[in-house]
């Protein structure tokens, strides 16, 4: 006989099934055993029964060749079915030939009812009986009548009493699917007919053919043993590769839905929600019932960080009242030490582990845990094999086990992605996002209204400078727990790098309210232990530009809200908005850094000169050397332009470089001229960092054969203050070389005349600010009075720059101020306009030494 597993399992002939029933389904059992009896009974009292005590022996034997073709059961695959193939037909056959009815009928009812009974299945018992009662009837009506007819040959009767047999015992059970609502279409039904005609004609055929040889051939038993049992070998072995084969389908299945679990989206949040979790993992389950062939699959998973279990439940639900939660722990069935599967029936069972059973309205079990090396990952619960006899077979649990192992293996592997997923979307540090993290989170949600703010620990390089990077650290740590405890958990918030982080806001707020918010949690005292931190902190933001209508990314806005960053600090406002002006000088400021080195060899970056003039005697003492750019695309760039930028990238040392190089050169033209005159350098902050600077100067100087003392560097004090253990010995090796140093714009800066005193200048200049409002503020007639006091006090040279008219000159000349610099004297002048200049407006007479003296006229 063969049943289509779907089929069986439909209709109910599963050993515990509780899906089929019903009051239609009860009726049609009735009518199902009436058939059988009334049949049955028709058949029995129609025709002479002849017994004798010789029948007791085949009797017997017959018996349990119900029951062994019963048992042997095997379970095929064809064309992604699963078949359930039993050789019943054998004794059917050989009953029809040798035995009379009633003790057939009696022992297929015996055998059937008996295997059934074993496994406790009752529900089906009135069904079962009837259609056990039809499967012999039938065949014996159909061969007591078919019999007598001349035409048909004797083993053609055989052939269709059998198959007559199994086609009505298929269609009562397709009729059971029926009353029970779950009837087949007209394609399955007409290729399960077909089916079952091949299958029982050929094994018909072939038990027709063994009789007959055994009957009437010399040692005929003896042939069809052998030939049978080659045939069965063949027979289990096909069942058994196709059970494997499909196994194989099976576990690449299982591990398919497994690793295609969460497997949507980049995003560095768990995006999905635990229903599509659940869900997700329904699917494995329910892949694993189909496997198992089982009633019901639970699934077990321990959960990652915590210990909480989720439960999954595929196939019949469970009794109620029962809490798949509370196994997890106590329950009986799950104390699983070890790797092994384990298999229990409720009856032979220890008292507990029956008792578990019962909970879960189970009969048998199968239950294996889930381990990697480290761990308890969860469990596989199998309750009742879905089959019309038979339970839980060494087959399934080695497939179980299997299963567990690729479970294990994926959901591990699963782990690890997701593991590694955070990892690459997170900073290790703070544990906020990262850039591409940050990315990834707001590429779902930029939309109208996003805005994107970003926030800058100011005094973070310094504190790990200082202090060592551990406590910069803890710096950036603390700051990102601030962020996180004003924003709260739901906003995207970044660690870009350093102490610069991100976030990004809906707009349902204004941003400059959240911007003074974040600002002020980020520059309250930093406390480690007895050591405190005072921080400043810059912001920027950039919204989604509606007027616009463009299509605004979020590396966009991030660039935008750190370019307004920048302006922020440049500014030295705390926060800053972006707008789009910002941009184009930043566009611009980020090609002139780019381009800086080849303008200086293309000769666009070109040295002017300013005179400097000594106040009483009028005397041409020197120029002051300032940089401008020709650049082809922007025209003339001043020095304040691009200075800052070029000194950011460490382009500055090409800057003086040149600049110095220009300098000594032009000195030396004017040596070679008869004139003794000094040209001053400017300094930048980062060049006083550079301890190489001392060395190349010299050497500069050397080479074109320049006295130092005609080379004077301007120096800030805010240069000098920036990195004094740096400066300072720089400072002193180039004053020891006998270069000239002035402080530049004296007067901005700390002015500590504490600090004066320790470095090694030779000359203040008073910053041109105090010397334009000396005119108008007498706070700064003040300033200027007392530079040139203290400047003198020190016995340092005093020059004043900015001077502009004739006034200012008048008034500083009574202060006794030795020298000035400004417009009234001369702008900034290109070299080729120096010799010019100096003709129109000097008087050249001989000095001292053998030198010409250029006095101004005026
Ligand atoms: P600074 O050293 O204070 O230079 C003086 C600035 O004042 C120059 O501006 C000069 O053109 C301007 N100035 C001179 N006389 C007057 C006046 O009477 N009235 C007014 N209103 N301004 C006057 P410039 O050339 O634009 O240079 C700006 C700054 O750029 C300089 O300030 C200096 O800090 C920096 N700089 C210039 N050349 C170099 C250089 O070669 N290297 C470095 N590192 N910095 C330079
Ligand atoms: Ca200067
Ligand atoms: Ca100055």
């Amino acid at each position: 006989m063969v049943q289509q597993r779907e089929f069986s399992e439909r209709a109910g002939w599963r050993t515990h099934a509780e899906r089929v029933h019903g009051r239609g389904y009860r009726r049609y059992s009735l009518f199902v055993l009436a058939l059988g009896v009334l049949g049955a009974l028709a058949q029995w009292l129609t025709t002479e029964v002849h017994w004798s005590t010789g029948q007791i022996l085949p009797a017997l034997l017959i018996t349990a060749g119900f029951l062994l073709a019963e048992a042997c059961t095997t379970d095929i695959n064809v064309g992604r079915i699963d078949y359930t193939i039993s050789l019943t037909a054998i004794p059917i056959v050989i009953g029809l030939y040798t035995l009379p009815f009633p003790i057939v009928l009696a022992a297929h009812l015996v055998s059937g009812l008996a295997i059934q009974l074993g496994r406790r299945a009752f529900t089906h018992v009135l069904y079962n009986a009837g259609v056990l009662c039809v499967e012999i009837a039938l065949p014996f009506l159909l061969f007591r009548l078919l019999s007598p007819v001349q035409a048909v040959p004797g083993w053609v009767v055989v052939v269709l009493a059998v198959l007559a047999s199994s086609l009505a015992s298929t269609g009562l059970g397709l009729g059971a699917l029926q009353t029970a609502g779950a009837g087949l279409g007209m394609r399955q039904v007409a290729s399960l007919g077909a089916r079952t005609v091949v299958v029982e004609i050929v094994a018909t055929m072939l038990t027709v053919a063994f009789y007959g040889v055994v009957r009437d051939v010399a040692w005929g038993w003896l042939f069809v043993v052998l030939l049978a049992g080659a045939m069965l070998a063949m027979f289990f072995a096909y069942g058994q590769l196709f059970r494997e084969q499909r196994d194989l389908g099976a576990l690449a299945n299982i591990s398919l839905e497994v690793a295609r679990k969460r497997g949507a989206g980049p995003g560095p949040f768990e995006a999905d929600g635990r229903q599509e979790i659940d869900a997700q993992w329904a699917r494995v389950g329910e892949q694993i019932r189909d496997q198992i062939g089982a009633d019901r699959i639970v699934l077990h998973l321990v959960e990652d960080d915590n210990e909480a279990v989720r439960t999954v439940i595929a196939g019949r639900a469970l009794p109620e009242g029962c809490q798949p939660e509370e196994f997890w722990r106590e329950d009986p069935l799950l104390q699983l030490p070890g790797t092994e599967v384990r298999y229990h029936r409720r009856r032979d069972a220890a008292e507990e582990v029956a008792a578990a059973l019962r909970g879960r309205g189970a009969h048998e079990a199968l239950v294996v845990p889930l381990r990697n090396s480290a761990r308890l990952l969860g469990a596989v619960e199998a309750h009742d094999k879905a089959s019309r006899w038979r339970g839980f077979g060494r087959a399934d649990i080695r497939l179980l086990r299997t299963i567990a192992n690729h479970l294990s293996t994926a959901t591990d592997n699963q782990r690890l992605v997701a593991r590694l997923r955070h990892d690459a979307y997170h900073d290790p540090q703070t544990g906020l996002l990262n850039r591409p993290g940050f990315l990834a989170a707001a590429g779902e949600q930029v939309g109208e209204g996003a805005i994107v703010l970003r926030a800058d620990l100011d005094v973070l390089s310094g504190v790990s400078d200082a202090l060592g990077q551990v406590w910069g650290d803890r710096m950036v740590v603390t700051a990102g727990q601030r962020l996180r405890d004003q924003l709260g958990p739901e906003v995207p918030l970044a660690r870009i790098e350093g102490g610069q982080f991100a976030v990004l806001l809906d707009g349902s707020r204004p941003p400059e309210e959240i911007a003074e918010r974040l600002r002020s949690a980020l520059t309250a005292t930093y406390t480690f232990g007895k050591l405190s931190v005072e921080a400043e902190a810059y912001l920027g933001f950039a919204k989604v530009l509606e007027s616009s209508g463009e299509e605004t990314d979020v590396t966009t806005l991030l660039q935008r809200a750190d370019v307004a960053l920048r302006t922020a600090r440049s500014s030295a406002e705390s926060v800053r908005e972006h707008s789009p002006s910002m941009g184009s000088v930043f566009l611009r400021r980020f090609q002139l850094v780019t381009q800086f080195r080849q303008a200086v060899d293309r000769g666009e970056v070109l040295a002017y000169y300013q005179p400097k003039v000594a106040l009483g005697s009028k005397q041409l003492l020197g120029f002051e050397a300032l940089v401008r750019w020709r650049h082809p695309e922007f025209g003339q760039l001043s020095p304040d332009e691009f200075v800052p930028a070029v000194e950011a990238t460490g382009l500055i040392d090409v800057l003086t470089a040149f600049v110095s190089e220009e300098a000594i050169k032009r000195i030396r033209a004017w040596l070679d001229n008869g004139l003794r005159m000094g040209v001053s350098v400017n300094l930048a902050v980062r060049s006083l960092g550079d301890d190489t600077l001392p060395e190349q100067v010299a050497e500069a100087l050397e080479r074109h054969g320049v006295p130092a003392e005609l080379l004077t560097f301007e120096i800030t004090e805010s240069g000098v203050m920036a990195n004094p253990e740096r400066a300072l010995p720089v400072l002193r090796r180039l004053h020891a070389l006998g270069v000239v140093l002035a402080l530049d714009d004296f007067g901005t800066g700390y002015s500590s005349l504490a600090y004066l005193r320790q470095l090694p200048v030779d000359e203040v200049k008073i910053d041109k600010s105090f010397v334009q409002g000396m005119g108008t503020d007498l706070g700064d007639l003040a300033v200027v009075r007392s530079i040139v006091e203290l400047g003198h006090s020190l016995g340092l040279h005093v020059v004043a720059e900015g001077v502009e008219d004739d006034l200012s000159r008048e008034a500083l000349l009574g202060m006794d101020c030795d020298v000035a610099q400004g417009y009234l004297i001369s702008r900034p002048l290109p070299e080729d306009k120096l010799e010019p200049w100096i003709r129109a407006r000097t008087l050249r007479e001989p000095g001292e030494c053998g030198a010409a003296r250029l006095t101004l006229l005026s």
